[in-house]
């Protein structure tokens, strides 16, 4: 059965839950807390497994959470194989996004993926994680490529990208901020081809939303998306979930309630489990600052055409390509992963103008 026939009700100052006489009884099977890029592809399955499904969000519209801030990179760069594998099952879905949504005709259009490749510098430090991952990602069938420094001049200075020095990661008021590691150079770098982008994640999620409101049973959508709703209480009858109470006092009954909260996802948990002491899930996940950076490209390169998705491990800073000739500089402070950016990228002076734009 289906939440239009669902069971809503009021919580009454005594804390009890009365239901509301306009709406039918009812359930939905599951109640997805978050319509991110999670909690909405996970809608978009079970709505096409027959489940029905509501998906609620505090926020307005779909995607509009971190998913919404994403530098949108579709790699598989992981040093555990199962994230190897997640992440290469996942790159199917969106180099074969028309088939997966099954339409061309999404409101806004469907999102591409672009795939100029992705390149992660080999240093001292990188190579540690990188003799984890190369292994993983080949044992799966995933190309990747050794580059060897001249190579890396090769590939990369035509980009402008200056790979003959290493730095380290210090803050911007540290007095060594921006001076190269003396007599340290990359020793290379691995380059995977099918490292890609997606211009513009909340569209994808967009895309996704159209796709589950289109299955029905019975001329009833199976997934429901329901806007400008907090979960506050997650309720439970004989140790099972049961129902979700919402901040404006409805209630909504269901057999199971899935966490999609992205970087709330911690604090919704302890709403299902209020004795920490049978809380086993022992992540912790809360909301931080991130920065990313929109720059116009450097001229005289056709970032489009020629640019890599480019990772400096030792700084933590990447930059990628993005649709008209501009780059995404990503990284947490603005202030020290552009200028860390900015020591890379030999035409980098271009960046610092007024014209570019910081989130
Ligand atoms: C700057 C930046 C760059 C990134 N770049 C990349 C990248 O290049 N590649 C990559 O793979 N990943 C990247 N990420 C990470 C990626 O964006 C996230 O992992 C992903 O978007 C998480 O999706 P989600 O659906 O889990 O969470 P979110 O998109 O955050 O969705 C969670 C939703 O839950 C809702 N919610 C929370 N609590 C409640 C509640 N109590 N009631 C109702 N609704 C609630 C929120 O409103 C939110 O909309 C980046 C992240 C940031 C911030």
């Amino acid at each position: 059965c289906f939440l239009t026939e669902g069971f809503h009700s009021k919580r009454t100052v005594s804390g009890a839950y009365i239901v509301k006489q306009d709406m039918k009884k009812g359930t939905c099977d599951v109640a997805i807390v978050g319509a991110g890029v999670i909690g909405t592809s996970t809608a978009l399955s079970l709505a096409r497994l027959g489940y029905s499904v509501t998906i609620l969000d505090k926020n307005k519209g779909p995607g509009a959470g971190s998913t919404s801030y994403s530098s949108g990179i579709v790699r598989s760069f992981y040093s555990i194989l199962d994230s190897v594998k997640l992440s290469w099952e996942g790159y199917q879905y969106w180099k074969n996004w028309e088939e997966f949504i099954g339409s061309k005709e999404a409101p806004g259009g469907l999102v591409k993926l672009r795939e100029p490749g992705g390149v992660i510098l080999r240093t001292i430090n990188s190579s540690r994680f990188l003799d984890k991952c190369v292994p993983l990602m080949r044992s799966i069938g995933i190309p990747v490529y050794e580059w060897d420094y001249q190579t890396c001049i090769a590939n990369l200075g035509k980009v402008g990208w200056d790979v003959s020095k290493c730095y380290k990661p210090l803050r911007i008021d540290h007095s060594d901020f921006g001076l190269p590691i003396s007599g340290v150079q990359p020793e290379g770098a691995v380059f995977a081809p099918n490292t890609g982008y997606i211009s513009d994640p909340m569209l994808a999620v967009q895309n996704m939303k159209y796709a589950a409101e289109s299955v029905r049973t019975n001329g009833n959508k199976n997934a429901n998306f329901l806007f400008g709703r907090q979960v506050v209480e997650i309720n439970q009858k004989n140790g099972k979930v049961c129902g979700v109470a919402l901040a404006d006092g409805d209630y909504i009954s269901c057999n199971v309630v899935l966490n999609a909260a992205g970087p709330y996802s911690a604090q919704l948990n302890n709403l299902a489990f209020l004795d920490s002491n049978i809380n086993d899930m022992k992540f912790e996940t809360r909301p931080l600052r991130q920065e990313v950076a929109y720059c116009n490209g450097p001229e005289g390169i056709d970032m489009d055409k020629d640019g890599f998705i480019s990772i400096d491990l030792d700084t933590g800073c990447y930059f990628r390509p993005e649709v008209g000739n501009k780059l995404l500089i990503g990284g947490c402070k603005w202030g020290i992963y552009t200028y860390l950016c900015a020591f890379h990228l030999i035409t980098m002076s271009f960046m610092l103008t007024e014209s570019s734009i910081v989130f």
